[in-house]
């Protein structure tokens, strides 16, 4: 067992002195913040909740223990909006053959087929859950392969551990399945029952350009509209500036006057436009409500991939843009150890350090620890992503004092809090899963 480098009172009250807290994800009143946007706080914490948040020293030395956090950043637990459970870890079985976006769907659809019975996703699942419990995550949202008796295989097992990680992991998910499947009602049917079912109020497909794009997501947005469902896309996740389906999306939420959320994630495209298109295309999804989340580890390993030539362009969306334009904005894992990305671990501490180089989110002011943290919380609808008196004390504690030692260093010795006590945060151990790879340890 190892719950990081805190050593914390064994009480059920005690006091968090002297940490840094970015002042984005702080609620309550106003405290003065640091060049990094840190402010520097103390917590009292009772009964596995934040009771009280205080200028650092403020408060004399009362009653009950203490632990002096020297200055260390801290932060609430965190919220991935967008994973792949059923995928995860396949690739030892099934490698992506080439590193390309072709062959990570076809070398997935070929698994699928062969692979993934109850028992196989369900123990990925739990893996990749007990992983992400151990670096920090407090809720997420997981996109599930919708296509025929997948759909009867993948929607029970999902249920079944939203179930068991209540209390631990907030769990949301999305079906997932081609804009062109959409135009199939015997499909839609058998979707729209499982979300009822075992879903969360979740509907969403990849759309790409098709000439029946229109029509497909016409039938998505009114199924929506009827169920009152949210909708999560999948969207033009490639280099083609050709594909825009992000301003289809726009408008046909304009044209149904649709009142749910809209979660886009990738938007690669978006970034390859014209000027004066990327600006109208912003415009509409402004408009249109729609929040954007960036895949950057996903996208830096698939896009722009040509064997024998140097890739030119990160393949991250117009993230800036996006966020000056004020669309929530996002950053989340997407896949780990599958073909759509041969690595990952569901550390959201990892992406925001990754996607930190990768977007270039320093030099853009302090508050960018919201697109993992308080930004999903509400476009997912689920408490978390802040440090405020009163909630869950659920917090991630490190020894960085600011961005720069945060970023520097994985912070594989960071302290996780869950209702004011430390977790085990012990890795599970990928031999766990050999038996699924056809691998002798
Ligand atoms: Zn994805």
């Amino acid at each position: 067992m190892t719950t990081g480098f805190a050593r914390l009172p064994d009480a059920p009250a005690f006091r968090l002195t002297d940490l840094r807290v970015p002042l984005c994800l702080l609620e309550g009143d106003d405290m003065p913040a640091d060049g990094n946007g840190l402010a520097r706080v103390d917590l009292a914490i009772a009964d596995g909740r934040i009771t009280a948040i205080e200028p650092a020293g403020a408060a004399s030395a009362g009653a009950v223990p203490a632990a002096s956090l020297d200055g260390g950043i801290a932060l609430p637990r965190l919220v991935d909006c967008h994973t792949h459970l059923d995928k995860g870890h396949i690739w030892p079985r099934s490698p992506n053959p080439d590193g390309t976006f072709p062959g990570a769907l076809n070398t997935v659809g070929a698994d699928r087929e062969a692979n993934w019975s109850a028992q196989d996703v369900r123990a990925r699942m739990d893996f990749s859950l007990r992983t992400a419990f151990a670096h920090g995550t407090a809720a997420m949202r997981t996109h599930l392969d919708s296509l025929g008796e997948q759909i009867g295989i993948s929607w029970p097992v999902y249920a079944e551990l939203r179930a068991e990680w209540i209390g631990r992991i907030a769990l949301q998910a999305s079906p997932l399945f081609g804009a062109t499947e959409a135009l199939d009602p015997a499909h839609m049917q058998a979707v729209i029952a499982a979300v009822k079912a075992h879903g969360d109020r979740l509907l969403g497909c990849v759309t790409y350009m098709i000439p029946e794009l229109d029509q497909a997501l016409d039938i998505l947005f009114r199924a929506a509209i009827e169920n009152g469902f949210d909708l999560d896309f999948h969207v033009d996740e490639t280099n083609d500036p050709a594909a825009r389906s992000l301003e289809y999306i726009a408008d046909a939420a304009l044209r149904h006057r649709f009142e749910g959320k809209i979660l886009c994630g990738h938007c690669c495209s978006l970034a390859l436009q014209a000027p004066e298109d990327e600006a109208r295309i912003i415009a509409k999804v402004r408009e249109a409500g729609i929040a954007v989340v960036s895949l950057p580890l996903c996208n830096m390993y698939l896009q722009d991939r040509q064997t024998g030539r140097t890739p030119r362009w990160r393949g991250v969306t117009a993230l800036h843009e996006l966020k000056a334009a004020g669309v929530p904005v996002m950053i989340a894992s997407d896949n780990t150890r599958d073909p759509f990305y041969a690595y990952g671990d569901l550390d959201l501490v990892e992406v925001l350090r990754e996607g930190t180089r990768i977007l270039q989110l320093d030099h853009s002011g302090p508050d960018w620890a919201k697109a993992v943290a308080r930004t999903p919380a509400e476009v997912l609808g689920v408490d978390g992503g802040v440090i405020a008196a009163g909630a869950p004390a659920d917090l991630i504690l490190t020894r960085a004092r600011d961005w720069t030692e945060l970023f520097s260093r994985p912070q594989a010795d960071r302290t996780v809090l869950v209702s004011g006590k430390a977790i085990d945060r012990t890795l599970p151990d990928y031999r766990e899963l050999d038996h699924l790879m056809g691998r002798a340890s």
